[in-house]
């Protein structure tokens, strides 16, 4: 059996809702199908859970949110209309206005999801099956042991099952939601717990592209990558598949496809294990990269020999509370990578509280510097593909202030100016297409 999760912009309106129709019944393994609330279209510039954001603040200031509700449920009504269904969530709107004013945050976001579900079951003839029911958390934890039991039984009694994604519940029965961008998760958990041959994520782009088409112009796709290389390009940004979504379907080595509602035909980027994947011509897999960090670099003759001057600093670090990005090291140096909109308003105490308390040689700050991430399983083989890079860079006149290879063996980072960062993404993009790797030594 397959599991196909639909996106937003995959359901946001009645010709959506035709397409799926046609992929879902082109393939009859594909039984378990998750979808998102609908999200932008043509026609409608807010996706509905942005809506649902925007209805709970203007429920907490007291503003005039009926227009908001009314606004989400002509949505829904229209996609029920245009389809001729014959549901009524007329009754399901109702039951959420009554719940509007002592209802949580996590019910009320996620209804964008239960109404698009509950259309999409009508439309498929699929059973609706309600995440609260089968999708259990303890905490933050989802409870696979929980869960696995009533989604199994669930599937059993039904065999062709909705389910929406994007939330669950918690022990105690209220909706848990998921991060943004969740519903990759909940499709991701249910085709590890009904062991699916195939996890569908049908998005509106055909697949992952080796690095970002505004910078690049007609980016390759990438056709087949490691779960290990998706989860780095999704960390540095590539924004296709929710970054969580990986771990389920890698634990069970579930290959997963990235596909496109409105193009099935492009066929997509297909994700399986590192042994599945054979090494081709090509370097690099994908390129990916975010501007805008800040570096401090704390500098202290023999530094790795002083753990109590690390320890200080980290001390220090933990006190403004602020998420490192990176820690690369040398002999008598390291740095922090902060991205700058977490540091900004604090970078100037934290600077004179590690200059006053940490007994360092010298604090050094750099600003507006662009992380450019390469990643491919060859890296971990052949790291000499990270020096010929860097060459490269070094002749285009790209000043690489770092450069990142620890952590993860299958990615070099390299750190540059924000103004270089379209620059080094299209170089290494050139590098990567044109070398011949075979000449480059393991
Ligand atoms: N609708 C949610 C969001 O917009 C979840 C999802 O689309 O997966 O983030």
């Amino acid at each position: 059996m397959k599991v196909a999760k639909f996106g937003g912009s995959s359901v946001a309106d009645a010709i959506q809702f035709k397409k799926v129709k046609n992929i879902v019944e082109s393939d009859s393994k594909r039984s378990v199908v998750v979808v998102s609330a609908a999200g932008k279209s043509q026609k409608e510039p807010v996706k509905v859970t942005d809506m649902l954001i925007k209805l709970e603040k203007a429920l907490k200031a007291g503003t005039d949110f009926q227009l908001l509700f009314g606004h989400i449920s002509a949505r829904v009504l229209k996609i029920r209309d245009d389809l001729n269904l014959d549901v009524n969530i007329e009754q399901d709107l109702d039951d959420i206005y009554q719940n509007l004013n002592h209802c949580s945050h996590d019910y009320l976001v996620s209804r964008g999801e239960f109404l698009t579900g509950k259309l999409m079951a009508a439309y498929l003839g699929y059973h609706f099956v309600d995440a609260k029911d089968v999708m259990i958390f303890d905490g933050d934890q989802f409870d696979y042991a929980k869960s696995s039991e009533k989604v199994k039984s669930a599937y059993q009694r039904y065999s062709r099952i909705l389910v929406p994604g994007f939330y669950g519940a918690n022990l105690d029965g209220s909706i848990h939601l998921m991060p943004r961008g969740g519903s990759d998760i909940s499709g991701s958990i249910l085709a590890k717990l009904l062991d699916a041959e195939l996890y569908e994520n049908w998005t509106d782009v055909s697949g992952i592209l080796m690095a970002d088409p505004r910078i690049v112009n007609h980016s390759k796709k990438i056709d087949i990558l490691t779960y290990d290389e998706l989860q780095e390009l999704s960390y540095m940004g590539i924004g296709v598949f929710q970054e969580e979504a990986v771990r389920p379907v890698r634990e069970k080595s579930i290959p997963t496809k990235i596909l496109n509602t409105n193009h099935p035909e492009e066929g997509g980027t297909l994700v399986v294990d590192a042994k599945d994947k054979q090494l081709n011509d090509q370097i690099i897999t994908g390129i990916a990269g975010k501007k805008n960090y800040t570096v401090i670099t704390i500098k202290k003759y023999q530094l790795n020999k002083h753990i109590e001057v690390l320890q200080k600093v980290l001390a220090v670090l933990q006190k403004f509370r602020i998420a490192i990005n990176y820690v690369p090291s040398g002999n008598d140096s390291f740095s922090f990578l902060f991205q700058q909109s977490d540091i900004s308003n604090k970078l100037e105490s934290i600077v004179l509280k590690l200059k006053q308390t940490c007994g360092l040689d010298d604090v050094e700050v750099n600003k507006d510097i662009a992380l450019v991430a390469a990643v491919s399983l060859q890296l971990s083989k052949r790291p000499a593909i990270a020096g010929k890079i860097l060459d490269y860079l070094d002749n285009s006149l790209i000043n690489v202030r770092l450069v990142i290879q620890e952590g993860s063996d299958i990615k070099v980072v390299f750190g540059v100016a924000n103004e270089d960062y379209e620059k080094t993404i299209s170089k290494i993009y050139r590098e990567a297409m044109f070398r011949d790797y075979k000449k480059i030594p393991a």
